[in-house]
């Protein structure tokens, strides 16, 4: 079921001491493909609840649409929409075990919707299956870790089929290595099932690693939507470059003169059809490639050793701070004081110094 959101804009009025009006959810215009798992990204309080609750049912909008397929379900309440929602807290009842927390959406169907014991108990193995859980399904959740628990409430969202799973931040209870592989799962269950998928999370290399397509915003506004290889790789502005990438994009302040980059008065690269003028410059880590008569130069700080790279630390008068190079662990060599680099084009990235949007060059 593809999920189209028509200048979809949520505002939550002025309050009492001073708390100002915020606009959560600004003039969405996306649409959600039919099958796909999209990561919902960006840093906290950005408004990525609030989209997903709209899309749920839980909030309704200032303004704006929603269609699930041809339909516009604005109006509806969460519970004709057919939705499936986890949490970042597993909320499940603490005094029914795994089972009956899996079967308990399907009890309360009244009508044509309801469904013989056996219909539940089958639905109930079928989801348990999917997420793996078999195993636990007589325990209650305080005898479960909580990847478990997590794996229930997975469970009891899909085990109403919905046509529509949404997920906020539901790996962010569990520890590094768990929330690894329960992401993994993730995107096995979800492709298995090929329920349309919105997955909201603060974490870019999640959204990333799983995600068919990633959408990112920040305050309210979605800044870019694409494929995650695509965003990494064409960000449309410095906030979509430094949110994304770990270590982050390198940050120096550069000139363009006679099309050509300028960094801490060094020329640096061609920049064929770039306007004259001073530019933000970000250089992704796997950007750099030491060499002796590199154009680019700085001072060396500090190898980080990783295994099968190695981070080049380094410090440019047109940077603030530090900067990383990720280079491969057999071209580390880096003796005395200076170091210097050639620069990949397709990992340098301008921008305007005052708005923040990319400025393209053809190089
Ligand atoms: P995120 O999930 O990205 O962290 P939220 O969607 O929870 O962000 O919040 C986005 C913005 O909307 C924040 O500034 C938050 O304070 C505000 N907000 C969220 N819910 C409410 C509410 N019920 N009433 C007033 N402001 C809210
Ligand atoms: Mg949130």
């Amino acid at each position: 079921m593809k999920v189209v959101l028509q200048e979809l804009t949520k505002t939550f009025p002025a309050g009492g001491r001073g708390v100002e009006a915020v606009t959560a959810v600004n003039n969405f215009n996306i649409e959600f493909p039919d099958g796909t798992l999209v990561g919902l990204l960006g840093p906290s309080g950005c408004g990525k609840s609030t989209a997903l609750n709209l899309i749920s049912g839980l909030l309704a909008p200032t303004s704006g649409k929603i269609f699930f397929g041809d339909e516009d379900v604005t109006a509806l309440p969460p519970e004709k929409r057919g939705v499936g929602l986890v949490f970042q807290s597993y909320a499940l009842y603490p005094h029914l075990t795994a089972r009956q927390n899996i079967a308990f959406p399907l009890e309360n169907l009244r009508g044509k919707d309801r469904l013989s014991k056996a219909d539940i108990e089958k639905r109930v193995a079928e989801a348990a299956k999917l997420v793996q859980i078999e195993n636990v399904l007589d325990r209650k959740p305080k005898e479960m870790s909580g990847g478990q628990q997590q794996r229930v409430a997975i469970a009891r969202a899909l085990v109403k089929l919905p046509k529509v799973l949404l997920l906020d931040e539901p790996l962010s209870n569990l520890d590094a290595r768990l929330r690894l592989q329960t992401r993994e799962e993730l995107r096995r269950i979800q492709q298995e099932t090929g329920i349309t998928t919105v997955f909201v999370t603060h974490d870019q290399e999640e959204a990333m690693s799983i995600s068919d397509s990633i959408v990112v915003m920040n305050a309210g506004v979605i800044q870019q939507h694409g494929r995650p290889q695509s965003v990494y790789d064409d960000p449309c502005n410095l906030f979509v470059a430094k949110f994304l990438g770990n270590p982050a994009i390198n940050i120096f302040d550069g000139e363009v003169k006679n099309e050509k980059l300028f960094i801490a008065g060094e020329a640096v690269l061609d920049v064929k059809g770039a306007p004259e003028g001073k530019v933000t410059v970000g250089i992704r880590p796997e950007g750099f490639v030491i060499s002796e008569n590199g154009a680019m130069s700085a001072e060396f700080r500090q190898l980080e050793v990783m295994g099968r790279d190695v981070s080049v630390v380094f410090e440019s008068s047109a940077a603030q701070g530090r900067s990383r190079a990720i280079v491969d662990a057999s071209s580390a060599s880096v003796s005395g004081t200076r170091i210097c680099f050639e620069l990949k084009r397709e990992k340098v990235h301008l921008f305007s110094p005052e708005t923040g949007e990319r400025i393209c060059f053809n190089g």
